[in-house]
């Protein structure tokens, strides 16, 4: 949607570690509402794009803006981080992460997992956190797991949490990192259908996935990731129907 503000905005960005150079100039831009899947090889980058988008990696070279809003920086090209710690929180909260392995802490309950970073980071009053919580959890169909721990649920059900834990920070947006991959075909879909019903409601995300059916139906805009550079990009549609490259071609056919 061209019309509307960027959220996340990445031109040009170098990411190594050591000698590898992983990100070799990396452009990416989600609108507000947009869905961005990022797809790929294993190794391609996807995951390093991710967390540089979200400030958990540094980066060598290049641009992010949110919201318009330059990343500042402060070292020297081959070694620089962000020069401003209160920045680094906004963003960081505003780009809400659900991880492939969930991520939930093992000694709280769902409740507390989704109401803990809301109440300890942004410091929101704890009885406004703890209906939205309750809220955001019968949203993602696990209203009644309020008190249990994660322990006792399905991965669909943790993945399930860990996303209305996403959603707790009221961000900008939510980055997801192959979020149903570490799930069974039965519990994956009940992940995809939150992640559809996220998309319907016009929020803006970026989603790294395998899942080339779910690319395909909640995409605006999808990239093809291949050894750190965009090798095709294109609506959904396009991307799918008529890859051009002869690289896209075989991972889509590897896929099937
Ligand atoms: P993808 O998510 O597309 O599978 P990643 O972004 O995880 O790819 O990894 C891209 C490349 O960067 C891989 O070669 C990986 O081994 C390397 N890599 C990722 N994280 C690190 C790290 N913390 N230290 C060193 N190399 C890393
Ligand atoms: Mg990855």
């Amino acid at each position: 949607m061209q019309d509307t503000p960027s959220v996340i905005e990445i031109n040009n960005l170098h990411k190594s570690y050591g000698e590898l150079e992983v990100l070799k100039g990396v452009d990416i831009n989600a609108h507000r509402g947009d869905v961005v899947s990022l797809i790929g090889s294993s190794g391609s980058g996807k995951s390093t794009l991710l967390r540089c988008a979200n400030l958990l990696e540094d980066s060598q070279q290049g641009d992010i803006l949110f919201k318009g809003e330059p990343v500042l920086w402060k070292g020297n090209a081959h070694h620089r981080r962000p020069a401003d710690a209160k920045q680094v929180l906004r963003i960081r909260t505003n780009l809400s992460m659900v991880f492939q392995q969930f991520n939930l802490w093992s000694h709280m309950s769902i409740l507390q997992n989704v109401m803990e970073a809301p109440v300890t980071v942004l410091g929101r009053p704890r009885d406004e956190v703890e209906e939205a919580a309750r809220g955001y959890l019968q949203k993602v169909g696990i209203g009644d797991k309020c008190d249990v721990y994660p322990a006792q649920l399905s991965g669909g059900q943790q993945q399930r949490a860990a996303i209305a834990r996403a959603l707790c920070m009221e961000p900008e947006a939510l980055l997801f990192d192959e979020p149903t991959s570490a799930l069974d075909p039965e519990l994956e879909q009940e992940v995809v259908r939150v992640i559809k019903d996220l998309a319907s409601e016009g929020r803006t995300m970026l989603i790294v996935t395998h899942d080339m059916k779910l690319a395909h139906d909640v995409s605006d805009h999808v990239v093809f990731l291949h050894q750190g550079l965009i090798e095709e990009q294109g609506p959904p549609d396009t991307l799918f129907g008529s890859p051009k490259s002869e690289r896209l071609r075989g991972f889509l056919s590897a896929t099937h």
